[in-house]
């Protein structure tokens, strides 16, 4: 079931291997960021449902990074529809030239075909969907492409896999991964206006105070890796 965070704002909080999954309803608009894997698509198509939608009217697809369990549900949703697809330009200029290997889809025994990513993200790009508007954080470290999604006035920051609740973090240990820049991405989150609620890609969300639990991520994570 997808939880209201604020108008037209949901997250669905996965009790899989899945990764989380936001969904905006704005205007003409409706977007998922993040997919899952791809595997539970039914049960992403019902809870749309309940919220009066489906799978097939989703007009855009915004990716935190492109790694499996985020990037999967794009295969099922290309099927019945075409919504654009958007990622950090470092992870979709490797996928628009036919280089799968950073989703990680062999290593996890799953296939994912070769992708078109019509919308390639910068840092600072501002997306208008519908009357909300997101803007792009370039946040590398758990990937080269890692984005965070901000939703600045209301105060909402999809974190992906930097930040996740109670001081943790992402992993660096897959290709592409660097401690030195997570800890830097951590400590850039940790100083943002306008950030009360984290939506991680995984784990639960952090509502109010989500400044406090990014400076105990960053805390955490310059500890860990023994970064200065
Ligand atoms: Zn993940
Ligand atoms: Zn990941």
């Amino acid at each position: 079931m997808f939880e209201l965070v604020a108008p037209g704002v949901y997250i669905l909080v996965s009790r899989s291997f899945d990764s989380n999954i936001g969904f905006l309803d704005s205007g003409d608009r409706k977007v998922l960021i993040d997919t899952g894997t791809g595997v539970y698509y039914t049960q992403l198509d019902d809870a749309l449902s309940k919220l009066g939608t489906s799978l097939s009217t989703i007009t855009d697809v915004l990716l935190t990074h492109s790694h499996v369990d985020h990037i999967g549900g794009i295969v099922p949703l290309l099927k019945i529809g075409s919504p654009k697809i958007h990622l950090h330009k470092e992870e979709a200029d490797r996928i628009n030239s036919g280089d799968m290997s950073l989703t990680l889809a062999d290593t996890f025994g799953a296939d994912i075909p070769p992708t078109k990513i019509e919308g390639v993200l910068q840092e600072g790009d501002v997306l208008e969907m519908g009357d909300l508007k997101i803007k792009v954080l370039h946040t590398p470290g758990h990937s080269s492409g890692s984005v965070c999604f901000h939703l600045e006035e209301e105060s909402i920051v999809f974190t992906g896999d930097t930040m996740f609740a109670e001081g943790s973090f992402g992993r660096v240990d897959f290709p592409t991964g660097d401690p030195a820049k997570i800890v830097a991405s951590l400590k850039r989150l940790s100083e943002l206006k306008n950030f009360t609620t984290a939506l991680p890609g995984h784990m639960g969300p952090v509502r109010g105070n989500a400044i406090r639990s990014a400076t105990s991520s960053y805390q955490m994570a310059k500890n860990w890796f023994n970064v200065s």
